[in-house]
């Protein structure tokens, strides 16, 4: 597949001309954030944009409506936020959110900013697509299978297995050698890319990225599959402390809580699932975040059905959406017609108020199916007559 287009990703400094004004994507490497950020973003989207922050299923956040770029711009510098004019839009970098606190085979967390640094440093990676990922798996192998460009994967202490375009290569590196490996896998991809985007999209590509790295696969490559099994709730750190595993309702998080969230003064995990993990909690402050912020709309539940839907912008984001998805599917949750369970039968032609969907959920306005995470999921379309439920195929 070549491209006849660069690659439009949105950033801070290049916004998105989307139906409902400009928006912005900031990113955040390994989805870290400290609490002056969140504040700062916060403060943003109530003064600069639609008071919402939307967490993106890069670990990433957007504001929509903006309606001062420079101001954004620079606010966003002021939090560190935006520390590389040249580079913003490669900063996609997803870590294993727990690694470090809980868990995990190696803390992966002190290689993303070395990985965020090289990058930076790097001038011709400025010219990465915005849509290259890089992953850091501490071994858990809950980000190796979300189909990222450039990885590494911890498979024993002190070593790494050197994933491309989404795959095990069977390359395993020490981990001294981890953040360079994938540097210098990032310069071979701009070798080897022509008008491509993706790694995967490269014909042997990554036996190509392989070669340009010298390197010659050692064992069997391990299999990586999609989960969905989002860090939710009291999570008992390795350190005797506490993290919390908080869903956002469509990935949507309101300005008001966000500052809340700020308040509590501990880092903040944006996941790829579109949820936070908030660490190094004492349990007292822990119940105190849980008993604020549950009514506030974040949840603490695993068993919640809102854990079970994503969904697109839709109307009145998208010019694309047949209708507002968002709220068809905040409504479905709220009636009590999103259930546990296996998918139930394929069908189209139904009205948004009658329909049932069970399992994981991805709702869209149109086929594209923007934002549908990765792995078995039940696909909930916007057609002209009604929507179509479209189940995962069957093992
Ligand atoms: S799936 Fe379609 S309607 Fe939804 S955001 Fe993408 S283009 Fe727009």
């Amino acid at each position: 597949m070549t491209r006849s287009r660069p690659d439009s990703c949105p950033g801070v400094l290049r916004l998105h001309d989307a139906a409902d004004g400009p928006l912005a994507r900031i990113r955040l490497p390994g989805g870290r954030l400290r609490p002056d950020q969140l504040q700062a973003l916060a403060e943003a989207a109530r003064e600069l944009g639609n008071e919402s922050i939307e967490l993106t299923s890069r670990g990433n956040v957007q504001l929509r409506q903006i309606h001062d770029a420079a101001a954004l711009a620079d606010r966003l510098a002021a939090a560190d936020l935006l520390p590389s004019p040249t580079h913003e839009r490669v900063r996609n970098i997803v870590a294993s959110p727990l690694s470090g606190r809980v868990g995990g085979r190696a803390d992966v967390h002190p290689l993303i900013p070395a990985l965020d640094a090289g990058l930076r440093a790097a001038p011709a990676l400025s010219e990465l697509p915005g849509r290259v990922l890089f992953t850091l798996d501490d071994g858990r192998g809950d980000v190796s299978g979300l189909g990222g460009d450039i990885g590494v994967h911890a498979t024993a202490a002190g070593e790494y297995a050197l994933l491309l375009a989404g795959r095990d290569t069977g390359v395993r590196l020490p981990a001294e050698v981890a953040v360079a490996t994938m540097l210098d896998a990032a310069h071979g991809f701009q070798r080897v890319r022509d008008d491509r985007w993706r790694l995967h999209e490269v014909p042997d590509g990554a036996a190509r990225v392989i070669a340009h790295l010298g390197l010659t696969p050692a064992t069997a490559p391990l299999e990586f599959v999609a989960r969905h099994d989002i860090p939710i709730g009291w999570l008992p750190q390795d350190d005797g402390r506490v993290a919390l595993g908080a869903g956002v309702p469509l990935g949507s998080l309101p300005a008001r809580t966000a500052e809340f969230l700020a308040a509590v003064d501990r880092p903040l995990v944006v996941t790829p699932w579109r949820s936070l993990v908030l660490g190094d909690l004492d349990e007292w402050v822990a119940e105190q975040v849980v008993r604020v912020l549950a009514p506030m709309g974040l949840i603490f539940d695993a068993a919640s059905p809102w854990l079970h839907v994503t969904a697109c912008a839709g109307q009145p984001g998208c010019a694309k959406s047949r209708t507002d998805v968002r709220a068809d599917a905040a409504a479905a949750v709220a009636e009590g017609r999103v259930h546990d369970g296996p998918p139930a039968p394929a069908e189209h032609g139904r009205t948004a108020a009658d329909l049932e969907v069970s399992g994981k959920q991805h709702w869209s306005g149109c086929e594209r199916r923007c934002g549908r995470p990765r792995g078995p999921v039940t696909d909930v379309i916007a057609e002209p007559d009604g929507y179509r439920v479209t189940p995962p195929p069957q093992d």
